[in-house]
């Protein structure tokens, strides 16, 4: 107990070993049964740091969340803890947007505002924290950009965070209409429909260049081959 009094960031409040073989139970946690009780420890709050639904909690209340899980007979996994969540926020975003009655441009230009004050945009700035084509790193200035249209995705993909990216609000706005794309590398590809003056005043360029995750991918066929307009 000493030890989560001098490192309350660092340790969960488990104070016997079967406890703890539960509480790893519980999420899915793979570990050595043998294993000395405060390396399990360390390995709870490790795997926390990487689910971003719960890399905010204290580590106090990821013990009550485990808890509760055991006491609830449920194992789950990260996949299962990031889907339902997202899912649930997703659906939240929904009908509050469907109670108020708009279609069209107005619908789409709420659920940008709302998107962008949710774990999306927030997960988006953890993983990024800048304009990923140009590296404009003003936090109130960036947005964060679908890759397959929110009115276009399902439920689990709306605010999964491999369907975005956070991008200045230049270059947010003509990814969002079309005119820029990337191929499966990451590099740019630009819609005859921009001159090269509009090319140089929106620095676009032919030699730009994203950084892509393996699953961004799927997405971006998506926008290719629906958003992107040549
Ligand atoms: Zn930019």
């Amino acid at each position: 107990m000493l030890m989560i009094v001098y490192f309350y960031d660092r340790f969960v409040p488990v104070c016997t070993n079967p406890e703890i073989d539960k509480c790893l139970k519980s999420v899915s946690i793979p570990f050595e049964k043998n294993a000395p009780m405060v390396y399990k420890n360390l390995a709870l709050v490790e795997w926390k740091k990487t689910v971003p639904e719960l890399a905010d909690w204290s580590n106090q209340i990821v013990f009550d969340f485990c808890r509760w899980l055991k006491g609830k007979n449920i194992i789950t996994n990260k996949e299962d803890l990031c889907n339902n969540a997202v899912i649930e926020e997703a659906q939240k975003i929904e009908e509050k947007i469907s109670s108020l009655n708009v279609e069209g441009a107005s619908k789409k230009a709420i659920i940008n505002v709302r998107v962008n004050q949710g774990t999306f945009r927030d997960k988006l700035l953890k993983r990024y924290n800048k304009c990923c084509l140009c590296g404009v790193g003003n936090q109130t200035l960036l947005i964060a950009s679908h890759i397959k249209p929110w009115s276009e995705s399902e439920p689990k993909e709306k605010l999964d965070v491999d369907n975005g990216f956070l991008m200045c609000p230049n270059h947010d706005r003509i990814f969002d209409k079309g005119y820029i794309t990337f191929d499966d590398d990451g590099k740019i590809i630009i819609s005859d429909r921009l001159t090269e003056n509009d090319r140089l005043f929106l620095n676009v360029d032919s030699r730009m260049h994203i950084e892509l995750t393996e699953s961004n991918k799927k997405y971006l066929k998506f926008h290719r081959e629906n958003v992107f307009n040549r």
